[in-house]
């Protein structure tokens, strides 16, 4: 029998692409292992610049736990058509209302910061698109999301429903008063940047836990904060580096 020159059984074939003539031993793409060999890429580099800038005094690499919760969740499924080339790239993209899904190595540094146990009820204000949501999910007990812009909630929550998560609370409303059905919380995630740490997250959080949010420092200069909580009622405030995110919009929920 003759040595089969292009292996497992599939003559080779030659594709007429837009970067001339492409050769490849099989016309069937595995997409599932093309989105594991994308998603462990960008895991890599989050790993890298973990250790490059250290957010943490007692260690300079992520959670094992966040790791496993970022490799979980379909990154591809939060972002549109267009994009999905573009979805395990370790940067942020833009989704609708002008509003953006944030880069995976400040949404892995954000998890990792607030040490979330398998039992703890978590808060989360700004939904988007559902993709930290998702991974908070993938940690916590329960997750509390609160979103301004109605449709991304809306749509946020049929996706995350769609993927199975169901152990998530959705609430349209002007995430700076927190969500007091649920408090106290064990960790509170701002995903938008306020120019103070709103007063009532601080007074929904438990002792002991932890908020973490961008805040405006001067125009458009913001940090990464994480205020702990101490047992006796008084907080810590820490600077972890500079960030860039959209600002935290007050007000009445946005319909549009
Ligand atoms: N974590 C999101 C990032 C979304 S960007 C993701 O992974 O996709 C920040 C989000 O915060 C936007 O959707 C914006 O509409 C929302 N937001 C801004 N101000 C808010 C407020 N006061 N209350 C709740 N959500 C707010």
């Amino acid at each position: 029998m003759p040595k089969q020159k292009w292996g497992v059984g599939e003559p080779r074939r030659t594709f007429r692409g837009s970067h001339g003539i492409l050769a490849c031993d099989s016309p069937r793409i595995d997409t599932g292992n093309l989105k594991s060999v994308a998603m462990e890429a960008m895991l890599s580099d989050i790993n890298m610049l973990v250790q490059c800038h250290p957010h943490r005094s007692d260690r300079n690499a992520l959670d094992p736990r966040v790791v496993e919760a970022i490799r979980k969740v379909p990154r591809h499924a939060f972002v549109g058509l267009r994009l999905q080339n573009e979805a395990y790239g370790n940067y942020p993209l833009p989704i609708e209302y002008e509003q953006t899904i944030s880069q995976p190595y400040i949404v892995a540094v954000m998890v990792d910061l607030l040490d979330i146990g398998e039992e703890d009820t978590i808060l989360e204000i700004g939904t988007g698109c559902g993709y930290q949501t998702a991974i908070l999910a993938e940690l916590a007990g329960t997750v509390c999301t609160v979103e301004i812009i109605r449709p991304l909630a809306l749509q946020a929550k049929e996706r995350l429903r769609g993927l199975g998560y169901t152990d998530i609370e959705f609430r349209i409303d002007d995430g700076y008063a927190g969500w007091e059905d649920y408090a106290l919380f064990d960790g509170i995630i701002v995903t938008a940047a306020a120019a103070s740490i709103p007063a009532p997250l601080v007074q929904q959080l438990t002792p002991g836990g932890r908020l973490v949010m961008p805040c405006v420092v001067k125009g458009e200069d913001q940090n990464l904060i994480v205020l702990e909580k101490e047992c006796t009622g008084s907080a810590h405030v820490q600077t972890i580096f500079s960030v860039r995110f959209v600002p935290l919009t007050r007000g009445r929920p946005r319909g549009f």
